[in-house]
C-alpha cells in the first residue's frame, strides 16, 4: 500500500517577534495529534550560527538538547511538550549549517563546475533537508524563524514558496501569525500592521490561508471580518489567539477558535474529532487557584533571563499538576549569596519568608559558584529539599567535599583551571577538543541506578537515559574518599566509569544529577524527578507550617500568595512565567 504524502503546514510571523509562533506552532501540533494524526515540527533560524549552542544566554536563551545530541533552538522544547514525538537533529536547522552543507559540496565538485546560487543550492538543501524530517509523518509543521521582512529569512521563505510546487498545492498549507495591537487612547485594535504584513509576504509569492491573530484581549467579529476582507482569507480562518493564563490552555483556545477543523478541512484529510481531555486536565489544573504553594529558590547567574531556564520552569510546573499544587519559583542570583548570608538572601528573594526547596541549575563558569556553593551547604545542613543539575551536583560534590570530606580545597577545573584539588575535573573526552561548537558530551546516555537507593526508588527501575550536555565530571581520584564520607553515588554509566547522579542520606531530599531530566519532561508525563522533589518541597512546607503552629507563631505559616503578598521585582510567580507575551 503506498503511503500518504505528507501534509506541510508552514507557519510564519509578521509584524514582531516574540509573538509566541513556536508555542502556537507547537499547539498545531497537538491538535492534529489529538486527532490521530501523526505530526512533527522543524524550526528555521535565520542566523548564521551552525547551531543556537555556541550562543550566550543573552542573546538566545535556553538551549535544547535532543536525545541524538543537537543543540537546538528552544523552541524544540515546546514541541516535544506539546507532542508526543521526540525531536532530534533533522528538526532544527540555520542558514549557517545550510551554507556549511552546500559550501562543502561545492568543495568536493559536486555541483560540478557550476556556479553555486542561492537559488536553486540553497533553497534546494532546505527542501531536502525538510523533506528527510517529515519522512514518515502526516503532518509536517515548519516554522520560519524570525519576521516577515528581515533580509537573512528571504532564502527560507523563498524555499517554503517552492514547496507548493514540489508537492502540491493539497499538501501545503500556510499559516501567518501575526500581531493585532490595541491603542488604549483610542480605544480600539489596529489591523494595519497585520494587512502590512500579509502584503508583504504575498509579495514573496506566499498565500496564507490561516491567520492567527495574538491580541491582549479577545477580537470581535468586527475586526475579523476587516482582517478577512483586507487580508484576502475567508472569516472563519482569521483565528484570535489572546494571552491565555497558561500556555497549556492555548490548545483548547485554538480549538475553540475552530483551527484544527479548518487546518483538515483546507488540507483535504479526513480525521475524528479531537481528543482534547488531556489538555483540559492540564490547563484546569494549572489555573485552579486553590491549589496549595510550594516555593522553589532557583539559585543561578541568569536569573533576569528566565528564558535560559524554560525547560526546567515548565517541568516544575509539569511537576505541580503531578502533585496538585502551583510551584512558585523565586530566582536567586547566586553573585549576590557571596556577600549576603544564604537565609537572609533566600528570605528577601521571597518576601520575608524561607523557600521550602532549593534547585541549582545547570550552568557554565566560576562566577557566582561560591554563592552557589554556599546554597547548597545552606540546603545540607538544614534539611532543605535540594535539586542539583548538571553544574548543580558538581557543585554540591564540592560543598561535600570541602565541608564533610575534609577537602578544603576542593573546586573544579572549571573554576581553578590549575588546582591541586579538582573533585571536578575534565572529562578525558574533552581534553583534546579545540572547536567550541557541537563538542561537549551530549545527548542520551544509559545511566544505571543503585539498588535501594532514592534514585532507583523514585524511578522505579534499574537503567535510565538521560540528555547531557557538559564538559567536566567527578573525578574517579576523589569518588572513595567522598563516599566514605557519606555521599552516595547512586547512578552512574553502566560501565561505572561516570558519576551521573549523587544524593546523601538522613536529609529528607538531595539529590544531584549530572544529566538535564527537564528536557525530557512533559505537562502529559511529568519527570518523575521533578515530581519527587516537588513532593518533597511540600512535606517540608507543611513540616514547617506545624512547627511554627506549635511554636504559637501562627502569622508566618502558608505561602505568601495564600496571605495576599504582592510579588516584588525578584519574585516571578509562576503565572506569570506562564502567560504569552
Ligand atoms: N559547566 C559544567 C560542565 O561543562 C556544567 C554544564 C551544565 O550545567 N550544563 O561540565
Amino acid at each position: 500500500m503506498q503511503s500518504r504524502p505528507t501534509k506541510y503546514i508552514f507557519v510564519t510571523g509578521g509584524v514582531v517577534s516574540s509573538i509566541g509562533k513556536g508555542l502556537t506552532t507547537a499547539c498545531i501540533g497537538a491538535l492534529l495529534e489529538a486527532r490521530g494524526l501523526k505530526a512533527t515540527a522543524v524550526k528555521l533560524d535565520p542566523y548564521i550560527n551552525v547551531d543556537p549552542g555556541t550562543m550566550s544566554p543573552f542573546q538566545h536563551g535556553e538551549v535544547f538538547v535532543t536525545d541524538d545530541g543537537a543543540e537546538t533552538d528552544l523552541d524544540l522544547g515546546h514541541y516535544e511538550r506539546f507532542l508526543g514525538t521526540r525531536m532530534s537533529k533533522l528538526n532544527n536547522f540555520t542558514s549557517g549549517k545550510v551554507y556549511e552543507t552546500v559550501i562543502a559540496n561545492e568543495r568536493r565538485g559536486d555541483y560540478l563546475g557550476g556556479t553555486v546560487q542561492v537559488i536553486p543550492h540553497i533553497t534546494d538543501e532546505i527542501k531536502r533537508r525538510l523533506k528527510l524530517a517529515a519522512e514518515g509523518f502526516d503532518i509536517c509543521l515548519v516554522e520560519v524563524g524570525g519576521t516577515v521582512g528581515d533580509i537573512e529569512s528571504l532564502p527560507f521563505l523563498e524555499a517554503i514558496r517552492q514547496m507548493r510546487s514540489d508537492v502540491g498545492v493539497q499538501n501545503t498549507l500556510y499559516v501567518h501569525v501575526t500581531l493585532v495591537p490595541h491603542i488604549a487612547t483610542a480605544h480600539e485594535f489596529k489591523t494595519k500592521p497585520t494587512q502590512h504584513s500579509i502584503k508583504e509576504i504575498t509579495g514573496y509569492g506566499i498565500v496564507p490561508s490561516i491567520i492567527i491573530c495574538r491580541s491582549e484581549q479577545p477580537l470581535d467579529e468586527k475586526i475579523k471580518n476587516k482582517i478577512s476582507l483586507f487580508c484576502n482569507v475567508s472569516p472563519n480562518c482569521v483565528i484570535n489567539a489572546p494571552d491565555v493564563k497558561t500556555i497549556y490552555e492555548l490548545p483548547l483556545h485554538l480549538n475553540n477558535e475552530g483551527l484544527d477543523q479548518r487546518i483538515v478541512e483546507l488540507l483535504n484529510m479526513w480525521t475524528g474529532a479531537p481528543k482534547l481531555d488531556p489538555w483540559t486536565k492540564i490547563a484546569a489544573s494549572v489555573t485552579d487557584t486553590s491549589r496549595k504553594t510550594v516555593t522553589i529558590a532557583m539559585v543561578g547567574k541568569y536569573v533576569d533571563l528566565t528564558e535560559s531556564y524554560k525547560s526546567l520552569s515548565e517541568a516544575l510546573i509539569h511537576s505541580g499538576v503531578a502533585n496538585n499544587c502551583k510551584v512558585k519559583i523565586v530566582y536567586v542570583d547566586s553573585e549576590g549569596l557571596e556577600t549576603a548570608e544564604v537565609e537572609h538572601a533566600l528570605k528577601a528573594a521571597n518576601n520575608g519568608e524561607m523557600v521550602d526547596a532549593i534547585l541549582i541549575p545547570g550552568g557554565f563558569g566560576v562566577r557566582g559558584s561560591e554563592g552557589k556553593i554556599a546554597a547548597a551547604r545552606f540546603a545540607r545542613e538544614r534539611k532543605v529539599p535540594f535539586f542539583g543539575i548538571c553544574l548543580g551536583l558538581q557543585i554540591a560534590t564540592i560543598e561535600y567535599a570541602r565541608h564533610v570530606a575534609g577537602l578544603k580545597e576542593a573546586t573544579s577545573e572549571e573554576f581553578e583551571p590549575n588546582s591541586s584539588c579538582a573533585v571536578i575535573h575534565i572529562m578525558d573526552s574533552q581534553k583534546k577538543v579545540e572547536q567550541k561548537g557541537g563538542s561537549m558530551r551530549l545527548g542520551a546516555y544509559p545511566c544505571s541506578l543503585k539498588t535501594g537507593s532514592k534514585a532507583r526508588e523514585i524511578y522505579g527501575k534499574a537503567q535510565i537515559s538521560e540528555r547531557h550536555r557538559h564538559r567536566f565530571e567527578v573525578n574517579n581520584a576523589y569518588r572513595d574518599q567522598l563516599e566514605k564520607a557519606g555521599l552516595t553515588f547512586s547512578g552512574t554509566s553502566p560501565d561505572d566509569t561516570l558519576a551521573e547522579i549523587i544524593e546523601i542520606k538522613d536529609h529528607p531530599w538531595f539529590v544531584g544529577v549530572q544529566f538535564h531530566p527537564e528536557f525530557q519532561s512533559t505537562p502529559k508525563i511529568p519527570h518523575p524527578l521533578f515530581t519527587s522533589f516537588v513532593a518533597a518541597g511540600l512535606a517540608a512546607k507543611e513540616k514547617s507550617a506545624v512547627t511554627v503552629e506549635k511554636g504559637g507563631d501562627k502569622k508566618s505559616s502558608g505561602s505568601p500568595s495564600q496571605r495576599g503578598v504582592t510579588a516584588n521585582a525578584v519574585q516571578q510567580e509562576l503565572t506569570s512565567s506562564l502567560t504569552r507575551n
